[in-house]
Parts: structure tokens; C-alpha cells; sequence
């Protein structure tokens, strides 16, 4: 079932990406009553109302950021971790990457799920990731799974110069931007039409 679902991503995504997550076993990160289901091309309950995000998604996503060997990156909504786990491959050993999750269960949830997978640079922090975190910015990347109503203006001032940073935007109609930080200010590319839960927070949706 694995090898099915690279295949589909075969192609449209860079190698990197698919090597990523090929290393990386998405059935220790969805709850272990749907872990046949792990490597079906859509999104999965992870408990507290929230989901995985499909795996065409975290592969486009990860295109899209283009990480590399090295990378510091910040990750928005950790949910299960595994968005992060893949991005954690991506950016290697001497890399590293700030997950930051607003509910405290799947704080717990995300860490154990990394523990068990073995991914060891990925930091997991609970807390309100719309107002990024700057502690450890600035960030080469920035990926945030969840749909925030217009671009969080701390994560465009948590980039460094040559910065990207991937990010759902809109309600009804969602759609995934990048942002891309330059010497002159920052640029946008608009990359279709995307389904996410909400961004709840001071520079998200309010509840
Ligand atoms: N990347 C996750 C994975 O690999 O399982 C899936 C993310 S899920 C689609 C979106 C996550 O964003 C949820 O876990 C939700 O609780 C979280 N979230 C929503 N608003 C947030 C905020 N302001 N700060 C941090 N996390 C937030």
C-alpha cells in the first residue's frame, strides 16, 4: 500500500520528497484502530476533531517549500507529526524543525508518534503557531496545515531573507500560497485550490 501510494506521487513531486517519505512510516502516526488505512490518499481523524493531512498534501507542500539539507524550518499545526517527520527528513541531520501544535493532546500525541518513528530533529511545542515562534526564528522555511483568513504577518517577519513560506488561505475557498522573502520585501505565487481545518489564533480564525 505504500509503494502504491509513491507511485501516485511519482511524477509530480520532486524525488526528494517521495525519498522522504518513503523513510518515513505513516502508520505510526494515525491511531492504531485505522492503521490499515494509513496509506489511503486522504485525510484521517487523529482524535480532538482534528486530521492528517492527505499525502498528496504533505508531498505537495514539501514541494512546494523546496527544504533542503541543512534547512532550520518551523511547522505550523504538528497534529500527528508526521507533516513534520517528512520535513524533518528533508532538511537531514543537520537540519532542524520547530513543530508548534495548539492542543495539548496531540502535543503528546505528535511527540510519542516521532519517538517511535525515531525522528530525532523535531522539536514539538505547544502553543498558538499563528504568531509563529520566534524564540528560534529566523526560519529558512515556514509550513503551516491549516487555513488562516489572509497570510500571518509574524510568520512573513519570522523568514529570513530568501525565506518561503507555504501557508492555506481563505475560508469558503481556500487556497495555498507561497511566500517567498526577498531583499526587497516579499513576493507570492498562488499554487490552487486546498481544503484545511482552520487556524485558530491571534493572526488566525477566532473562536
Ligand atoms: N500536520 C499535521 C499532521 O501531519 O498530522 C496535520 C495538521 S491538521 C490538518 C491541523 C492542525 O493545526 C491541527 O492539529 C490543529 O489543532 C492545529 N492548529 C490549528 N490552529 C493552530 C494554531 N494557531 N497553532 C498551532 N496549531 C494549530
Amino acid at each position: 500500500m505504500k509503494e502504491d501510494m509513491l507511485k501516485m506521487l511519482r511524477g509530480n513531486v520532486g524525488d526528494r520528497v517521495i525519498e522522504a517519505m518513503e523513510r518515513v512510516p505513516r502508520e505510526l502516526f494515525v491511531p492504531e484502530s485505522i492503521r490499515s488505512l494509513a496509506y489511503e490518499d486522504h485525510p484521517l481523524p487523529i482524535g480532538e476533531g482534528q486530521t492528517i493531512s492527505a499525502p498528496h498534501m504533505v508531498a505537495i507542500m514539501c514541494d512546494v517549500l523546496d527544504l533542503g539539507e541543512g534547512m532550520s524550518a518551523l511547522d505550523v499545526g504538528a497534529g500527528s507529526g508526521y507533516h513534520a517527520a517528512v520535513m524533518a527528513e528533508l532538511v537531514g541531520p543537520e537540519g532542524c524543525v520547530y513543530s508548534i501544535e495548539r492542543v495539548p493532546e496531540l502535543v503528546v500525541f505528535a511527540r510519542r508518534n516521532l519517538r517511535e518513528a525515531g525522528i530525532k530533529n523535531v522539536t514539538v511545542v505547544e502553543g498558538d503557531g499563528s504568531r509563529g515562534l520566534p524564540e528560534h526564528a529566523p526560519y529558512d522555511r515556514i509550513n503551516v496545515a491549516a487555513t488562516a483568513p489572509e497570510v500571518p504577518e509574524p510568520l512573513k517577519e519570522q523568514l529570513k531573507v530568501g525565506g518561503k513560506l507555504v501557508v492555506p488561505v481563505g475560508s469558503c475557498y481556500q487556497e495555498l500560497v507561497l511566500v517567498i522573502r526577498t531583499e526587497e520585501g516579499f513576493e507570492l505565487e498562488h499554487h490552487g485550490g486546498v481544503v484545511f481545518v482552520p487556524l485558530i489564533g491571534d493572526h488566525g480564525f477566532k473562536i
